[in-house]
Parts: structure tokens; sequence; C-alpha cells
């Protein structure tokens, strides 16, 4: 036996996962200075953290030798309050929303187990997924990029433990409406996984069905609009029922202690969150009518454009060689080989954005 043969093939087949590039790497590849180059491939929020959550952090670091508590329980609370829902329907998690998924993936999945995908969509469902042992049906969205319910319910067997609906969805931006979004729960007996993400940045939320359906998990994060995503924080909404297992099962201390405090401190800055939420749309508008290509609407702090009939790398590598980091979206499963997906940055890095994608014409 090879010694490679030690690691299950489920994990060997997965192919290995491609993130945004960083401003090192392209600094390095391209000749560039590190402070003129851009980074608006990863979603993340160009205004900074919260800087109640960096005071935070610095205070809780003088006492890092002491263990978090096992459940978060204090920023379970925070959360709780934030999304007007019981704590007894709430689980933080760690590292990020990423956590939570290969918690779940952790507890669900076996060996004949199904999971739904909905495609183009985020990768890592359908990684964790597999590394459990379950194998991915894919349903591809329509010409919208919107998801067809029928085909999905028709997609669903007795094998089947999770379907995943991102909305607004990594990376074409649109939701899901609430209405389709109960005819799946009322149709299948599965879990439903819906990844609200860029939720602060969409115009509703469906954490309150999480009260009247016993099979619908909602995934959230602070490393988009709360600006975390170093701190690797996130947290799930789910039926009671499924809390309790869960927690029998999750990482213990799986959210560090700085990072509970961050998230509480994060949770209670309303302006940082506002400010962020008003960039955001002020930004959309702006790109939406200055991107001299197809830019799809969007509900969520990226914009999907486009390119066609160029192709998605070569108009990135221009991108990139005056210092703007933007996502291929050649990577993702069904995603086709001219859509980028832009970051909504701030309004001078918008305006750059603009002139580089004018400047490939
Ligand atoms: C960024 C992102 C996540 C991951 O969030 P983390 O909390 O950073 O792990 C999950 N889902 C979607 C759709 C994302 O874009």
């Amino acid at each position: 036996m090879a010694i490679y043969e030690l690691v299950k093939p489920e994990i060997r087949s997965i192919a290995p996962y491609v993130p945004g590039k960083s401003i090192a790497e392209i600094a390095e590849k391209y000749n560039l200075e590190s402070d003129s180059i851009i980074k608006l491939g990863s979603n993340e929020n160009p205004l900074g953290p919260s800087p109640a959550a960096v005071s935070a952090l610095q205070e809780a670091a003088a006492t890092v030798n002491i263990y978090p508590s096992a459940d978060a329980r204090e920023l379970v609370d925070a959360i709780s309050a934030y999304v007007g829902m019981p704590q007894a329907n709430i689980v933080a998690s760690g590292p990020g929303m990423d956590g939570l998924l290969d918690g779940l993936m952790r507890m669900l999945m076996s060996a004949d187990s199904e999971v739904v995908v909905t495609t183009p969509t985020f990768s890592y469902y359908e990684i964790s997924a597999t590394a459990c042992g379950a194998k991915p049906v894919f349903v591809k969205r329509n010409e919208n990029f919107d998801v067809d319910i029928d085909r999905v319910i028709a997609a669903v067997n007795e094998n089947t433990k999770v379907v995943f609906i991102c909305s607004p969805n990594n990376p074409t931006g649109n939701i899901t409406a609430e209405k389709e979004l109960r005819r799946l729960l009322d149709s299948v007996e599965c879990l439903v996984f819906v990844d609200e993400a860029y939720v602060e940045f969409a115009g509703s939320d469906i954490a309150s069905l999480v009260g009247e359906y016993d099979n619908l998990v909602v995934g959230r994060t602070f490393s988009k609009a709360f600006g975390l995503a170093g701190l690797r924080l996130g947290y799930g909404i789910m039926p009671a029922w499924l809390k309790v297992e869960y927690m029998k099962a999750a990482t213990p201390f799986n959210v560090s202690a700085p990072a509970v405090a961050a998230g509480i401190a994060a949770l209670s800055d309303r302006e940082h969150l506002e400010a962020s939420q008003q960039m955001v749309i002020d930004g959309r508008e702006y790109l939406q009518a200055n991107l001299p290509f197809k830019v799809y609407g969007s509900q969520a702090n990226f914009m999907l454009v486009d390119v066609a009939p160029n192709s998605a790398k070569d108009v990135c590598d221009h991108l990139l060689r005056r210092g703007i980091i933007v996502r291929d979206c050649t990577s993702f499963r069904d995603a086709g080989d001219s859509f980028i997906r832009v970051t909504v940055g701030t309004e001078e890095q918008n305006a750059r954005i603009v002139e580089g994608f004018s400047t490939y014409l």
C-alpha cells in the first residue's frame, strides 16, 4: 500500500481549495508596492474591524492563559439579542461558519449520505460533506442564478441529509425568496442549511423561521459585515433539538476567549455596522452604473461581473497587474469562465475598480 493510501479516498478525491489571492503574493509576482494593492477578492470589510472589537481583543489578551467557557455562553447571549431568537437556538462556532459546517457534517454524514448543493455557490459545502463520506448532488441554478426549488425537491431522496442554499448567494449576490424556502422546508424531511453570511447587506433574513421549522439551520459569520475574518468566528441558528446533539459532537472550546470578547463588542458597535452597510449600498449603486460589463444585481457586499466574450482570467490578470485583486470565478463549479466577483470597496477603491475594468477594453 502506498503511504498516501492511508488517507481516505474521499479526501484524496477533493480538488485543492482555491482561496482568493493575498496582497503579499501579488506584490511579489507583479513587483508592486504592497500598500498600492487593493484586496477586493475575498469579501472582507474594507473599513476594517470595529474599534470596539479591537479594544476588546487587546483586553482579552491579558487572560488567555484561561480557557474560555465551553459553550461561549456570553457571546451566545449577545447573538441571541442581536438575532431575536432564544439562546437554546444559537451556537457560536469557530473556526468561522466553516467550523459550524464541519461540526454539522461530522454529526450527520455517513457513507451512504447525500447532500444537495445549488451551483454555482460557495465551495465549502461540497468539500466538508465529501470529507465526511457523503455524496454531493448538484442542482444548477437557472440563467438568472435563481434556485429552481422543484428541481431541488426532486433531487432529495431518503439518503439526503442536507440541502444547502446560500442566500444571498456567493458568488452571484441574489437571494432565495422566503416563500420559496418555505416551500422547500415544507416538502423535504432532511435539514435545509441556509447560509446567511451576507445577510447584513440584504433587505431580509429568515432567522425567525427557525422557530417554525424543525429542519432549518441558518449559518452566519462575523467575517463579512463585522470585519473580523481573521478571527474566524461564526454562529448557527438551529432548532433546540439539533443544538443539543450538536453540542455533544462539537470541538470543546472551539471559540477562543478573544473571539468571544471581540464578537460581543462588534455586535454592540452599531455605528461601525451601519457605516459598513451604507458603504456597500452606495458602492453597489456606483459599480452597477459604471462598470463597462454586465453586472448582476446584488444583495451582498460584492458584485458578479460577466466579462464575456472575454475570459475572466485575462481580465483578472489585467487588474492584478494594476494592483487590484478580485476573484476569478472559474474555479466555482458550474460558473463557466467569464465571471468575476468584485468586493464592494471604499469610494476610492471602487473608482480604481472601474478604471481597471475600463482600461481592459
Ligand atoms: C465567507 C463565507 C463563509 C465563511 O465564513 P467564515 O465564518 O469566515 O468561515 C460561509 N459562507 C459563505 C457563503 C461565505 O462567503
